[in-house]
């Protein structure tokens, strides 16, 4: 035989019998209620929490939960307190409010990876994305250098949380902003892992739509690890156009077909020069990383040519599409955004529902 209820009881049950506003739950449910109370002598006190942004919708429900427990037999007296309730707690380090995380990587160094994956970041931000930058380098991080932030150390939070730095509009962590950029960068092994575990983990990311990966130059191990920490929306792979570095992107696609994140294209950096007078010279060769994008069946995402403000912009540490928006070549990074952004749409579609009929 089960025991008769508690006057506690019936009045959970009570009060549980009215919607909570915000989460349609019962109140006892959702959690609402704190600090029940009931006396032998039939003095009954709880607290009702509202949302901070949204106590007045409360009062006229505090009245009525109130008045429930009043009607509970036996009760004798009720104080019923509304509180306002901080609706979201701390926001904690990591990237579970990231939408989508995208990988920049390039086969070999000095092909200007950094410089498209920092601009390139600064382009989705122009489309209205709220963006960040990890800089993954853990051997030779440039976001310091190409940010204009060196020196600058991020601010620690509660609980081990590091607060990323806030530069052009972007969110920004580099393992250049954590050591002394005199010290010498000898992450290896265990320590580039655990590095690279905090920037993930206890990096308040907040809310982002994109946070661009920044990795370290090559195709090996070192990155495979890196990106099985993160599911990955896409990859965009940097190339120069000569032919060698062409074997190279193939041992990039073939990474990435290992992490089975859908390839967003290739940028060819470097493709060519134009003098004043419009003239291109194809210093590389033409057209290499379009044609093996071609052979690969993979996404050919535009051309950035070797230009001396782009160039100068990076050692200004004032990236060009964020300061120069009008340039020629932040045009040419917004319409590869535009087109990477496009990729990841299509290529992160649900598969199809069969139903069958
Ligand atoms: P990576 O990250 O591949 O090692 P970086 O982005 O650090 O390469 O670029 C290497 C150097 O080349 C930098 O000095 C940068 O300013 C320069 N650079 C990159 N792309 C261009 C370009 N399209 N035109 C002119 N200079 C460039």
């Amino acid at each position: 035989m089960s025991a008769r209820p508690t006057l506690k009881e019936k009045i959970a049950e009570r009060l549980d019998a009215i919607a909570d506003p915000a989460s349609g739950e019962g109140l006892m449910r959702a959690g609402r209620v704190t600090g029940l109370e009931a006396r032998d002598d039939g003095a009954v006190s709880f607290t009702i929490e509202a949302p901070a942004d949204d106590v007045q919708r409360y009062v006229p429900l505090r009245d009525r939960a109130e008045a429930e427990a009043r009607a509970v037999a036996g009760v004798k007296s009720v104080i019923a307190v509304l509180t306002a309730h901080e609706a979201k707690p701390p926001k904690a380090g990591g990237i579970a409010s990231v939408t989508q995380v995208i990988a920049v990587a390039s086969a070999k160094g000095g092909v200007g990876k950094s410089t498209v994956a920092v601009n390139l970041a600064c382009a989705f931000a122009s489309l209205g994305l709220r963006v960040g930058l990890l800089d993954l380098d853990v051997y030779g991080p440039s976001a310091p250098t190409l940010l204009g932030i060196a020196g600058r150390k991020p601010t620690p939070g509660p609980d081990k949380t590091i607060q990323p730095i806030d530069a052009f509009g972007l969110k920004t962590m580099s393992i250049g902003y954590l050591v002394d950029p005199s010290s010498p960068m000898i992450w290896r092994g265990a320590m580039a892992t655990s590095a690279v575990r905090q920037m993930i983990d206890d990096v308040v990311w907040g809310d982002l739509d994109v946070l661009l990966l920044d990795l370290p130059p090559g195709t090996g191990d070192v990155q495979l690890t890196l990106l099985q920490r993160v599911p990955l929306a896409g990859a965009v792979i940097v190339s120069t156009p000569q032919e060698m570095a062409l074997a190279d992107v193939r041992r990039g696609l073939a990474m990435f077909e290992k992490t089975r994140a859908p390839i967003l294209g290739i940028i060819e950096n470097m493709a060519y020069f134009e003098s004043p007078d419009g003239a291109r010279s194809y210093i590389f060769g033409a057209g290499g990383a379009r044609r093996t994008a071609a052979q690969a069946g993979a996404p050919f995402l535009g051309e950035i040519p070797i230009d001396v403000a782009l160039r100068e912009s990076c050692d200004a540490g004032a990236p060009l599409v964020a300061t120069k928006p009008a340039h020629p070549i932040s045009k040419r990074f917004g319409e590869i955004a535009e087109a990477a952004r496009g990729n990841i749409a299509r290529l992160n579609k649900p598969a199809p529902v069969i139903k069958v009929v």
